[in-house]
């Protein structure tokens, strides 16, 4: 058994923002059967101090960044966890990164500075009688980590994953000491980003790999559109940087045994569970699909051009609903859009809602302007929930598109579309609306869809090669 010791910001079920967490979360048991042991470093966030089982101290400081700190070894949700128990930097109400009143924490950036610094000291060998062949880092959170381990004659290789560029990790110059970086690093072939910090640069620059979550964000990350200003430094590790697409976890999202749908592998239970999302959103009966969101609200998710295409859904006999939270003011236009009938809006972030929401429509839609790989799509697919998505970045990999070609072969899965504007969602919901009304084709989409491999199975041979291609 080989060892990686993953270092992350987010792990579901403990602590969760994205899909990074369910990433995070999901790695060691799909790597588990490659011959991987994957142990994750997380911030000692309170959920994730209190999880803990059995917790034992592994390592002690008196003053570290500013404060006593302790590494704990244990379980929790049958993970194998090192938590940096830093009071002073992550005992706090809140999200990871935001204060109680949405705005980020003032020492983000030294908060992570100290969680890669840590990382670093693992990963180089402080905890007797383990060391890792690979330290694998996920997003800016954990960038520092191959540059703080850069003069360690005997550290492991190291992996750094983009789940998305467009968190860059910022601090000021004024903040290189505090940060225990060097002044000579601070140069355009170093971490400096347009005169600030960005640990997510030293993540690219001085990590032996870069990988991103699919294969086609691999090549967009590379281009001025979406490598968010990046792409300049990608472009010189472009030999480097490879997409693996993420999967989903199956047992969590199984149509089989999910009490979201129970029973169903038959339409009936679709039927029952689509009643059931129809009374939860208040949306009256009708013979139209009914199609879902799950997402954040934010810019990067398009749900704002998607309202101004609900005109177009809704006249034509469609119903949505919403799951979502984030920017107040796209929470506030969503809140206004549920005064229509059709449309059925919970601002929120709810779990279990999610679940019931993918189990009982007929369509999930995700009109993002970018999108490193996306899970909902995926949920969407095992549950026969047509896919309805902006053809970019993971979208693009994983739903195939219900053209001429793809339905007379028999392989459609969803429908794709492109620019994110309104017009082009609009005729999205046509071609749908199509679809829908020869019920044959829709139900062969769904058992294409519900056939298609949406686990770790193909993706988890990969890392390992990855992995292996850098151990040492
Ligand atoms: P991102 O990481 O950009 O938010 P992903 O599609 O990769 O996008 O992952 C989002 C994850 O968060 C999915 O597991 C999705 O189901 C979940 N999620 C997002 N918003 C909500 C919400 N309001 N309630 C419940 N789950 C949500």
């Amino acid at each position: 058994m080989k060892h990686v010791l993953s270092v992350a910001s987010e792990c579901a079920p403990l602590v969760k923002t994205g899909g990074l967490a369910d990433v995070v979360g999901a790695l060691p048991g799909a790597m588990i059967g490659q011959g991987w042991a994957v142990r994750t470093f997380l911030p000692g966030y309170p959920a994730v101090v209190q999880a803990l089982e059995k917790p034992r101290t592994v390592l002690k400081e008196a003053d570290f960044f500013g404060g006593p700190v302790k590494v704990l070894s244990g379980r929790a949700e049958g993970l194998d966890l090192l938590v940096f128990d830093a009071p002073h930097l992550f005992e706090r109400d809140g999200s990871p990164y935001l204060d109680a009143g949405g705005a980020d924490w003032p020492d983000n950036a030294l908060r992570f500075a100290a969680f890669s610094k840590m990382a670093a000291r693992l990963a180089g060998g402080a905890i007797k009688g383990w060391r890792p062949d690979v330290v694998h880092g996920h997003d800016w959170q954990a960038g520092l980590v191959p540059l703080y381990l850069r003069d360690d004659a005997n550290r492991p290789g190291t992996l750094l994953t983009i789940h998305n560029v467009a968190f860059h990790g910022l601090a000021p110059a004024s903040a290189i000491a505090s940060l225990e970086l060097d002044r000579a690093d601070f140069t355009s072939d170093g971490f400096e980003f347009w005169n600030q910090i960005s640990a997510l640069k030293a993540g690219i620059v001085y990590s032996d790999k870069i990988n991103t979550v699919s294969a086609t964000y691999a090549r967009e990350l590379l281009t001025p559109e979406f490598g968010m200003g990046m792409d300049g430094v990608l472009k010189t590790r472009a030999s480097d940087l490879t997409g693996i697409l993420n999967g989903i976890d199956t047992d969590l999202w199984n149509p089989a045994t999910d009490p979201a749908i129970q029973t169903y592998t038959t339409p009936r239970g679709k039927a029952k569970a689509k009643a059931a999302l129809r009374a939860e959103f208040d949306l009256p009966v009708a013979d139209g699909p009914l199609t879902v969101v799950v997402s954040r609200l934010s810019e990067q998710k398009g749900l704002d051009a998607l309202l101004n295409a609900l005109p177009a859904l809704i006249d034509h006999g469609g119903q949505l609903a919403l799951l979502g939270t984030g920017d107040k003011a796209l929470e506030a236009a969503w809140r206004a859009a549920a005064s229509h009938p059709n449309v059925g809006v919970h601002i929120g972030y709810d779990e279990g809602r999610s679940h019931r929401m993918i189990a009982g429509a007929d369509a999930i839609l995700v009109p993002s302007r970018f999108e490193p790989c996306g899970l909902t799509q995926l949920y969407g697919l095992r549950y026969g929930t047509l896919p309805v998505v902006a053809r970019t970045g993971g979208l693009a990999d994983t739903v195939i598109d219900a053209n001429p070609v793809a339905l007379a072969s028999g392989v459609a899965t969803g429908v794709q579309f492109h620019p994110v504007t309104a017009d082009a969602i609009a005729g999205a919901f046509a071609r749908l609306l199509d679809l829908w009304r020869v019920p044959d084709v829709w139900a062969k989409m769904q058992r294409n869809a519900m056939r298609q491999p949406v686990g770790w199975e193909a993706s988890a041979p990969l890392y390992a090669a990855l992995y292996e291609s850098i151990a040492r």
